[in-house]
């Protein structure tokens, strides 16, 4: 089993569909059983679509992209 630390590290690979079979089947698992890194993986998830969502926005404009992104949790979690 996966720690959180060792899942958090996979994690990027992990939603770029990067991690082999086994890593995979691994962070799943991990997954299956862990409530906060579900959260974060969630989270992550979200980030990566806003960021592919705003391709022009300039990388000091944080404040906006946070904004937006707060948005779009917010959406997301209504029934
Ligand atoms: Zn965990």
């Amino acid at each position: 089993m996966l720690t959180c630390k060792e899942l958090v590290a996979r994690s990027s690979d992990y939603l770029d569909g990067e991690l082999p079979l086994g890593e995979k089947l691994l962070a799943r698992q991990h997954l299956l059983f862990c409530k906060s890194c579900r959260r974060f993986i969630k989270q992550m998830r979200l980030t990566q679509a806003t960021i592919k969502a705003l391709p022009e926005a300039p990388v000091d404009d944080i404040d906006e992209i946070v904004q937006r992104m707060t948005d779009a949790q917010r959406t997301q979690d209504k029934p």
